[in-house]
């Protein structure tokens, strides 16, 4: 993998190529000048970054898909030069993680190249850690690109570092030459007043114009998150249900089936309400059940 050498196999033997010369060359150049995505199924030499690194996959098929019009639709919105902030209110199972994580990821070579991003998530470290394990997942196409792996970052040859942070303020004090923050699950940090971890975030986003990408399902009528959507703030706000997936990863039957679940608050959970029945019939939130959730797997 760190091999450098003056001559390549098809230097020398120029119809032959091998393997090992797609590998060894950073493909960071070639990635900074492509568009996200081409929009066709099938790929062509250097389309764009989708096919780079791949297509979503079907989380049942495991097929290649096109990304669903909601993804396009934040995909659109957060790639302009400009200063985006983004309160993104989703139902679970949209694949709307995925798509936050593969815009951070292509900036990574274009708008933050060079820069820092932090990646929030969770309380505990191990929360943390599978957000990144997932973000880290998706270099496994382009590892030329990976300069190093550390346990909670990754490091590109471009010089752009991408950071996993747990949701104490602490951590995420003091930071410089940040682009860009993205808080995953940010309704479900398990502390009773989490404005603390947007209060050490803004200033932040202030002094390095960066972007932010704040995305959860809803918790209750409770924390930053659902405060964010009764105030004057600058953020853009955008949420998507259940409907949007509809007819793409399942269908509207077998979704009828799962809005018929009453062990799940089926109204935060797929159509993006924040509802005030959940301590009384879901249970009291406490630290511990606050932090309970799963990283979504798509
Ligand atoms: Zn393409």
């Amino acid at each position: 993998m760190t091999l450098k050498k003056a001559y390549k196999t098809n230097d020398l033997y120029p119809a032959f190529n091998s393997a090992e010369s797609v590998s060894v060359d950073d493909i960071s150049e070639i990635i900074s000048k492509l568009i996200f995505f081409c929009g066709n199924v099938n790929p062509k030499k250097d389309c764009c970054f989708s096919h780079i690194v791949g297509l979503p996959q079907h989380p049942a098929t495991l097929q290649p898909m096109k990304y669903m019009p909601h993804q396009l639709d934040l995909i659109k919105q957060s790639l302009v030069d400009k200063q985006v902030k983004f309160h993104v209110n989703k139902s679970r199972q949209i694949g709307l993680t995925e798509i936050c994580l593969r815009i951070i990821q292509y900036q990574s070579f274009h708008k933050y190249k060079g820069g820092k991003i932090l990646i929030i998530a969770g309380t505990r470290e191990k929360t943390t850690r599978t957000v990144m394990n997932r973000l880290k997942s998706m270099f496994n196409t382009i590892p030329s690109t990976v300069k190093s792996n550390d346990n909670l970052s990754i490091t590109l040859k471009n010089g752009t570092e991408i950071e996993g942070k747990p949701s104490n303020s602490e951590a995420i004090r003091g930071e410089t030459k940040i682009k860009a923050v993205m808080v995953d699950e940010a309704a479900h940090f398990g502390i009773i007043d989490d404005s603390v971890v947007l209060d050490a975030i803004e200033p932040i986003l202030h002094t390095n114009r960066s972007d932010i990408f704040l995305v959860s399902t809803p918790r209750g009528q409770r924390g930053f998150f659902y405060e964010l959507t009764k105030s004057e703030n600058d953020y853009k706000m955008v949420q998507y249900d259940y409907t949007n997936a509809v007819g793409w990863i399942y269908t509207q039957e077998e979704m009828n089936e799962e809005l018929k679940r009453s062990d799940v608050d089926v109204d935060q959970e797929y159509r993006c309400q924040f509802t005030s029945a959940r301590s009384s019939i879901f249970g009291v939130i406490t630290d511990e059940s606050t932090e309970d959730y799963e990283v979504e797997e798509y």
